[in-house]
């Protein structure tokens, strides 16, 4: 029977270290803060952005929210972007994806200062990582990391197969995985026969928003299973990318969805403001 990763209990016990960090930091006259641009309004990035201010309460961040209307030019959000990259009382910016349509998100990514760049979406920060030099690591990625580390899970020499390519989760996580010397596959919509691909895997990353597309018959027995996706089926149920229920006797470790992935996210997030904030 697999371990299952709590990625909710350890986003808690790291959120508990990071409010330590905070009040630190406090004491050195320090404030950390968190700007977050919200454009348009996106039911889902509502959610999620809700419980980023939840997550900044909590360890002691301050929270500033900017909602741009939906049908704002690119100028309009570049502006608030290099307003907030000088304001001195400000230590990570965020814009929140997806935009509305028209408006593109790596123009607003290279706009944010690499220093406050916590989401580590400017190229600056992705080339970093790709040269493994300290950076602001994306923080699904960084999360993922973090989790193999707790669970004392043996990266070197494994085989990774990483199912999804986007810039937010599948690209950083090739260049993490590669920095724990991981061998790396990626797969992607066109790749052939994922399932021969998927059943070499020592690691699995699914990340790709198909509900349950990972099956039991595609996965190694004793494999290690990381899932990202988030999707919500027409009975409202929240789902991940694997069909969780029956890898369970088959799998060594497992990600739940909700509660695996999904906190460590935000918990990764709050890590990078305060590493922001102590780097003043
Ligand atoms: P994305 O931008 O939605 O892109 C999906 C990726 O999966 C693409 O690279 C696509 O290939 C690939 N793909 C799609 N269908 C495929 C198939 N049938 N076979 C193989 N590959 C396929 O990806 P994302 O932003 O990484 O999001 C993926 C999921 O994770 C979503 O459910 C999202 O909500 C969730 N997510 C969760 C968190 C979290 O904190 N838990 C964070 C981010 C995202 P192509 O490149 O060829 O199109």
């Amino acid at each position: 029977m697999a371990q299952i990763i709590d990625g909710k209990e350890l986003a808690k016990t790291i959120r508990l270290s990071l409010k330590e960090k905070a009040s630190e930091i406090k004491q050195r006259g320090i404030i950390p803060k968190l700007a977050v641009i919200m454009v348009g309004d996106d039911k889902a990035s509502r959610i999620y952005v809700r419980n980023k201010s939840r997550a900044c309460e909590e360890v002691g961040i301050e929270y500033e929210e900017y909602i741009l209307n939906a049908n704002i030019k690119i100028e309009e959000l570049l502006e608030l972007i290099d307003k907030l990259n000088v304001d001195d009382t400000i230590h990570g910016i965020l814009v929140q994806s997806p935009l509305p349509n028209g408006l593109d998100a790596n123009e607003a990514f290279k706009r944010i200062d690499e220093k406050k760049d916590v989401d580590g979406f400017n190229p600056i920060n992705v080339g970093k990582l790709a040269l493994n030099q300290d950076c602001f690591v994306s923080c699904t990625p960084y999360g993922i990391v973090k989790m193999l580390e707790a669970y004392n899970i043996k990266t070197e020499g494994m085989h990774a197969v990483i199912v999804g390519r986007s810039n937010i989760v599948g690209k950083p996580l090739i260049q993490c995985l590669l920095n724990k010397n991981c061998t790396v596959t990626v797969c992607h919509s066109k790749t052939k026969n994922i399932s021969e691909l998927t059943k070499q895997a020592d690691i699995l990353i699914a990340t790709l928003g198909k509900p349950k597309f990972i099956t039991k018959e595609m996965v190694k027995e004793g494999a290690v299973v990381i899932d990202v996706g988030i999707n919500r089926l027409d009975d409202g149920k929240i789902v991940g990318d694997t069909d969780y229920e029956n890898l369970l006797d088959k799998v060594s470790y497992i990600t739940p969805v909700p509660g695996g992935v999904g906190p460590m996210t935000i918990a990764m997030l709050m890590n990078n403001v305060i590493k922001s904030a102590s780097n003043k």
